[in-house]
Parts: structure tokens; sequence; C-alpha cells
């Protein structure tokens, strides 16, 4: 994703927003941090991952692995499997509320100071594939690029060329990726 500042402004925000439901004397109203997340979720939270730390594919516990379209989870899920004895999959942002992806847009607009250099990076709400749960960041490097090089045996394609971690299912597994998107 975007620079170091950025994260730390969302580390933050996503702090404060923690604070806010139970303080607020209507909270009875729904204020939460995944107020915007669909009904029927599993798994509470809004999929947020700090800077700099990642989680395991198998955490279920956690609402950015829960909330994913389980198909884009089994084919990292068993690409992982697959490269184990090379590399490790970690996973730096799966699902993710529309409250938290519209934080990332607003913190990006803040740190970029432009609106249009912020959207190449992070998209709106209603434009993410991690907010339907249709892509997944993954880590490290060496991970990455086993995934660029492997990943459409799985149907799994890199989707953005400034996005090396950014992955999506986006062909049949065996045929070849389409060319990624110069950026979000
Ligand atoms: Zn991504």
């Amino acid at each position: 994703m975007a620079g170091k500042g950025l994260w730390i402004a969302v580390v933050v925000v996503a702090v404060l927003a923690g604070c806010s439901p139970g303080s607020s004397p209507g909270g009875a109203t729904g204020a939460g941090v995944d107020a915007g997340a669909p009904s029927g979720r599993a798994v509470a939270g809004d999929g947020s991952i700090p800077e700099g730390q990642s989680i395991s594919l198998d955490d279920d516990q956690h609402a950015a692995i829960a909330n994913l379209d389980p198909a884009l989870l089994a084919a990292v899920r068993k690409a992982a499997a697959d490269a184990k004895s090379r590399v490790e999959f970690r996973v730096t942002s799966g699902w993710r509320s529309k409250e938290y992806q519209q934080r990332l847009l607003d913190q990006a607009i803040d740190l970029y100071r432009s609106e249009e250099e912020a959207l190449r990076w992070v998209h709106p709400p209603d434009k993410s594939a991690h907010v339907t749960g249709k892509a997944i960041d993954i880590g490290p490097t060496n991970a990455d690029d086993w995934l660029i090089q492997h990943g459409s045996d799985y149907g799994l394609c890199q989707a953005y060329a400034n996005e090396m971690w950014h992955f999506e299912l986006l062909t049949t597994p065996g045929e070849p990726c389409p060319q990624p998107k110069s950026n979000a």
C-alpha cells in the first residue's frame, strides 16, 4: 500500500474509532466500527491489520480472513500449500468493512494532499474488491513473486501493476492472467 505515514495515521484512527461505540450515549444506533459490514457476517471487526503486521491464512477468527470470498480463500490456501516448501504466505490485508476502506481513502488523501493521487492507491468503498471480499494482499515479496509466476494455476492474478501484493480471482485456473491494470 502507501507510505508509512499513512499507516501510522490509520492505526491512530483505528484506535480512536474503537473507543467511540462505548462512549456514545446513542450506542444502540449501531455506530460501531463495522456498521458498514453486510448483515450475516460471522466474525466481528472491520478487517483492519496494523502496519507492519500480517496474519495467517488460517486465522479464521479474524474478519479479514473470515469474510473473504470462500473461492478466493480456497484458491490462496491451495497455492500456499503448494508453495510451502519454498515460501510462506502471509496476509497483510483481506476483507475490509466499507467504513475501514473509507478511512484508508481519507488518510491517503491527507497523506498525498491530492484525491487524484490517493485514488491511484486506494479505491473508494463502492469500488474496492477488498470490501466485497474478492481481493487479498499477500506478503512477503518472495510470496508475491511466487504468486505472480504460479498464481494463474489457481485462478489468481495480480490485478494492478503498481501493487505486486494484491491478488484477485481473475482467470480460469490454468489459463493466463489478464494484463494488470496500470493502477487502481
Ligand atoms: Zn489490495
